[in-house]
């Protein structure tokens, strides 16, 4: 199984990916979306009506003694709620039964979590994030070989044509959460940067969506 671990939708102010597209893409390319919302999973009821699978998820913003940060939870059933304390949503996220994934975790412009000790409580660790600057990712990837995590990765979409450039190839035959775990032991990440192209339809749509911001 193909899984790219990070992927917003229009139910996140600042992307663009309508849920039917994706859907239909995830069955085109053979990858399977792990839907991270910016604090919402609003797109999951719909998502859930296009007969494809998916991760339900939430990219959620919590609090630290740093000021703020993002952390994703895979599997949930329940939102948290934007500014919700790092530990207590950790707690939160496990009584639901989901695995937690520190997305972009060393890259401080993209609100990564950054402490070492905050990130030893996380499951998974993000190594490879399309729109993060390499030296970013190659901090994630020692600090997860450092301390023995679990590796993934995502393409951190917001348009369509970036969904699944990266994505973790996994010997596992159900998208189940321990077996999940289990299978990114041996996981293979096919990452790819982020182009010009994206920068530049960003700016585009900044403009175009300006009075939402
Ligand atoms: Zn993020
Ligand atoms: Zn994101």
């Amino acid at each position: 199984m193909k899984i790219d671990f990070h992927v917003h939708t229009t139910h996140s102010l600042d992307a663009t990916i309508p849920v039917h597209k994706l859907a239909e893409k995830s069955k085109s390319l053979g990858i399977t979306p792990a839907i991270t919302d910016h604090y919402s999973m609003s797109a999951i009821p719909p998502m859930e009506k296009e007969n494809t699978q998916f991760i339900p998820g939430e990219e959620l913003r919590v609090s630290t003694h740093l000021g703020y940060a993002d952390l994703i939870g895979l599997f949930m059933n329940e939102e948290i709620e934007k500014g919700t304390e790092v530990n207590e949503a950790l707690d939160r996220l496990k009584a639901q039964g989901a695995l937690t994934y520190a997305p972009h975790p060393f890259d401080p412009m993209r609100a990564g979590l950054q402490d070492e000790e905050i990130l030893k409580k996380i499951q998974v660790i993000e190594v490879f994030n399309s729109h993060c600057l390499s030296r970013f990712d190659e901090q994630a990837e020692e600090f997860a070989q450092k301390e023995n995590k679990l590796r993934a990765a995502g393409s951190d979409a917001h348009f369509l044509f970036e969904f699944g450039k990266t994505y973790v190839e996994l010997e596992l035959d159900e998208l189940e959460p321990t077996k999940l775990l289990k299978a990114l032991k041996k996981g293979r990440i096919h990452g790819v940067r982020s182009s010009k192209i994206r920068r530049i339809a960003h700016r585009f749509a900044s403009k175009i969506l300006k009075p939402l911001f």
